[in-house]
């Protein structure tokens, strides 16, 4: 028997067949782009690309059963839409984390072992030409050509191990985003209207009267949607929880901003002249360009903006494009304690650094303008339906010793014009 599943966590599956038992081909050419991953469950499963944490999509799998059904299955639909589903899903995201660092630590091992392997070969091998020998003939030329060849695919596979050992690294703290946080508060606010909306509605049934089947009918899907409401807000905002934590993104306040601060509204800098709780009033040039005045003749003109399009900070001379990180974020660096022979075993891992960050760096990962010559678009091993070629953004922040460790890279990551760097201190 075949059983098609959904649940928020793990999105929708299809249990019960493998690939090669016949009925890839109805799957396949089922609706919806059902696809196939080996890394589902023991033996792989199809699945419904898009279909975590999100509501079923029925008619997708009501055409995909009945598609089954005509070709002879049994199957069995199994929808878990609702309910609680909130806590199993940060549970999962907790799980999720460690195996991909596990993942990506393997990923990074094997690759760097063999590459380092590959070039240890190739050094040898040049070691065997006598120096200064001069190309004396196509067969030799060839043979440094190969040697050539063979040095740069080794350091190519080098690179790709040391970009799986930061992406390890990485994956306790969410340097690395591929939503938008400020769609999410968007998204957020939004799911929460709705929210207010279906329980105004859910309050205004009338219980009294002729209760009808109709009536207890309308209750229950109500309620169901607005469990499902309370999940996907949960989960949301679980996601902008862990964002925040991380020292990585959180949404302007009235704390961030005070009287004589400039912000920057959309894509224009003004004075902040008051500080609401979920607005700014800032001051409007005047007709003739300038910002001053405020005496008795002329009035100044204001408008307020809300913190969703506040886009920056001016203070002190010191901008910031996103708020400082939340109170109690550490550097985002790992320690690491140089061993004595460094040829054979690298740095030992000392484990996160725990400084306050003093400077954030913003990388946004395109493969090409960022400069990790393509390897930050490598697709991800345990997210099959994500799309590998999706920008994402990678912020890291960093303490007085690190900006130090590492201020080659940082400027180097500056020059490329993909990222930015912000002084926090
Ligand atoms: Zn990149
Ligand atoms: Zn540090």
């Amino acid at each position: 028997m075949i059983r098609i599943g959904h649940t928020r966590a793990s999105g929708t599956l299809v249990f019960g067949t493998t690939r090669h038992d016949g009925t890839d081909a109805v799957i396949g050419s089922a609706s919806g782009g059902w696809r196939y991953s080996r890394l589902i469950g023991d033996e792989g499963a199809w699945y419904l690309p898009h279909s975590r944490y999100g509501r079923p999509r029925l008619p997708d799998i009501e055409r995909l059963a009945a598609a089954l059904r005509a070709a002879g299955h049994t199957v069995e639909v199994t929808i878990t839409s609702s309910s609680n589903a909130t806590a199993a899903i940060e549970a999962d995201r907790a799980v999720r984390a460690a195996g991909r660092a596990a993942r990506y630590t393997e990923l990074a091992d094997a690759r760097i072992s063999s590459a380092t392997a590959r070039l240890a070969a190739v050094d040898a091998r040049r070691e065997a030409v006598p120096p200064g020998q001069p190309v004396i003939n196509d067969r030799y030329a060839g043979f440094l050509n190969r040697l050539n060849r063979a040095e740069d695919a080794a350091r190519a596979q080098l690179a790709t191990g040391h970009y799986w050992q930061r992406r390890a690294e990485a994956t306790s703290s969410t340097q690395r985003y591929r939503h938008n946080p400020r769609v999410t508060v968007g998204r957020v606010e939004r799911l929460e209207a709705e929210q207010r909306r279906l329980q105004r509605r859910r309050d205004g049934l009338d219980p009294t009267g002729e209760r009808s089947g109709a009536y207890f009918a309308d209750l229950a899907e109500m309620d169901v949607a607005l469990a499902d409401l309370t999940d996907e807000i949960g989960y949301w905002r679980g996601e902008l929880a862990a964002l925040e934590t991380a020292g990585v993104f959180r949404s302007w306040t009235r704390d961030d901003f005070r009287p004589g601060d400039e912000a920057r509204v959309l894509n224009v800098w003004y004075p902040v002249v008051r500080v609401n709780t979920k607005t700014l009033t800032v001051e409007l040039p005047n007709r003739d360009g300038g910002h001053e005045s405020n005496n008795e003749v002329t009035r100044r003109r204001t408008d307020t903006a809300p913190y969703v399009n506040v886009y920056g900070r001016r203070r002190d001379g010191r901008e910031l494009l996103s708020p400082p990180p939340a109170e109690g974020a550490t550097c985002t660096c790992r320690i690491t304690i140089p061993t004595f022979n460094a040829e054979f075993i690298p740095e030992r891992d000392g484990g996160p650094c725990p400084k306050p960050p003093v400077s954030r760096l913003t990388i946004r990962h395109d493969g090409a303008s960022c400069g990790c010559d393509g390897t930050c678009m490598l697709p991800e091993p345990d997210e099959p339906d994500v799309s590998p070629e999706q920008e994402w953004t990678e912020v890291v922040l960093f303490c007085t010793d690190h900006a130090f460790e590492f201020q080659a890279d940082i400027a180097a990551a500056v020059a490329t014009e993909a990222a930015t760097v912000e002084d926090l201190s």
